[in-house]
């Protein structure tokens, strides 16, 4: 293998000036034009690093000492928790880290989407920043013969025991912390990844906000979950908000949390929660938004944009249980839902009955297909909404919306590369990007969320 050129090496410690932040919240600092990425460090600041990793074009640092620090830092405890649990931001104020996702989503648009001029309003943040997660899935291990649960390190599949996260709902840190408690106690086996042997390899917890409805989901790899009725008596006694508790057998040598079977052990399917009036069924494997008081500013802001007067035929496509598909139907003649999570449907089919709305109809399948064939049979739809994961819209069903030309598209991401990717496909097929709202969906993280709205010309 060829040298790697590089003006630093490995293990050497350097004093830098940090200039930029990038997508993931790592610090750029440049030397000789070589780039090093430094997580934990921001913007403006001068401190020493050492340098962790080398490669082509670009390396990574440790940050050792900080000399100079922004206005932007705020001080947070020095744990593990900061360190490790999904808060890459908790060390910038909140102010900072908005600042941050707004100019992410203006410059990723005009790099990728090559829309310099689009009207990108100012990001909705949270009042209260800190504990608005309403579902945990943790991973479970084994140190010393004593049952463990917590975060993964970064990069590793070494797992920090906590039981508390700063973005967590304390309901569940404390469902979590409970769960672990009993099952160590109750000596349930954790599952070993590298021999694929044991029983549980995640605790996943979930509770609905506005109900405080509680499900516990126990992942094992094994179809025998030991000590079942022991469990089941000790976590109904000690979380009395349990509703449903779950059991979910993963056999697979897989990194995907859950497998195919899944039985009630105790209590409900479901849990129940309100976004607005409309009341939810969610079920285990179903996806439902984490934050539930910024989900209703952003259902609300997919409401004012698809602009129902009552008359209109609406698509939701990779609709999840129905949510948006519900709001909506609230205020059109007729919302049309596809999700591939054939669970996720029945959910749909649920709630649609739940709220008494009989205007809506669900299909289970892939966005792109579905959505296509109902085309092709000649059906139209006025307003389309897409909610997809982070890869984006498959180009075949950006294709059908082309050719469907419904009058308005309005585009809910959770990740502005593929949003500006998809928009720039929609763009060129005929429609203009009108308005990107920012919404803080996941506060002290990276993750950024935003809806726009498309015109057809
Ligand atoms: N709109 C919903 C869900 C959004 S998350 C809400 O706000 O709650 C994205 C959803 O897309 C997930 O439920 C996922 O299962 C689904 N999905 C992923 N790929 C898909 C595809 N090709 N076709 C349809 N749905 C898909």
């Amino acid at each position: 293998m060829a040298k790697i050129q590089a003006p630093v090496q490995k293990n050497q410690l350097i004093d830098v000036s940090f200039e930029d932040l990038t997508h993931d919240g790592h610090a750029v600092a440049k030397v000789e034009g070589y780039p090093l990425f430094v997580a934990g460090a921001l913007p403006g600041e001068k401190g020493s690093i050492q340098v962790t990793k080398i490669n082509k074009g670009y390396g990574f640092g440790r940050l050792i000492e900080l000399y100079e620090s922004s206005p932007q830092r705020i001080d947070i405890p020095s744990s593990e928790l900061h360190k490790y649990g999904g808060t890459q931001l908790s060390h910038i104020s909140y102010e900072g880290q908005l600042q941050f996702k707004e100019k992410q989503v203006r410059e990723v648009l005009a790099r990728i989407g090559k829309l310099e001029d689009v009207n990108v309003h100012p990001i909705l943040g949270m009042k209260e920043p800190w504990h608005y997660r309403n579902k945990a899935q943790v991973p479970v291990g084994e140190k010393a013969g004593r049952l463990i649960a917590g975060f993964f390190k970064p990069r590793s599949h070494e797992i920090v025991d906590t039981n508390e996260s700063v973005i967590q709902l304390p309901e569940i840190n404390e469902a979590v912390q409970a769960v672990k408690e009993i099952c160590g106690r109750l000596g349930v086996k954790a599952y070993d990844e590298v021999a694929h042997k044991g029983v549980l390899r995640h605790i996943m917890a979930r509770c609905g906000k506005a109900t405080g409805e509680l499900m516990v989901v126990l992942i094992t790899r094994t179809a025998d979950l030991p000590h079942s009725r022991k469990l089941i008596e000790e976590i109904t006694r000690r979380l009395p908000q349990v509703k449903s508790i779950i059991h979910n057998v993963n056999p697979q040598r897989t990194n995907v949390i859950m497998g195919e079977q899944t039985n009630v052990l105790w209590g409900s399917d479901v849990i129940y929660d309100y976004i607005g009036d409309v009341k939810f069924a969610i079920s285990a494997k179903s996806f439902y938004q984490v934050n539930p008081v910024q989900t209703k500013v952003l259902y609300d802001q997919a409401l004012e944009y698809a602009g129902l007067t009552g008359n209109e035929t609406v698509i939701d496509a990779y609709c999840g249980i129905g949510t948006i598909s519900l709001f909506l139907a609230q205020k059109a003649k007729h919302v049309f839902g596809v999700e591939i999570v054939p669970e996720a449907i029945e959910d749909a089919r649920r709630n649609a009955s739940l709220n008494g709305l009989d205007n809506v109809e669900f299909a289970a399948g892939k966005a792109e297909e579905v959505i296509t064939d109902w085309y092709k049979q000649g059906n139209k739809a006025d307003v389309l909404v897409v909610d997809p994961p982070r890869k984006g819209c498959d180009e075949a069903l950006l294709q059908t919306v082309i050719d469907m030309k419904p009058e308005k598209v309005v585009y809910v991401s959770c990740n502005p590369a593929t949003l500006a990717r998809d928009l720039r496909f929609l763009e060129d097929g005929g429609y203009q990007t009108m308005e990107v709202q920012p919404v803080d969906m996941f506060p002290q993280t990276t993750h950024v969320e935003a809806i726009v709205l498309l015109q057809r010309q």
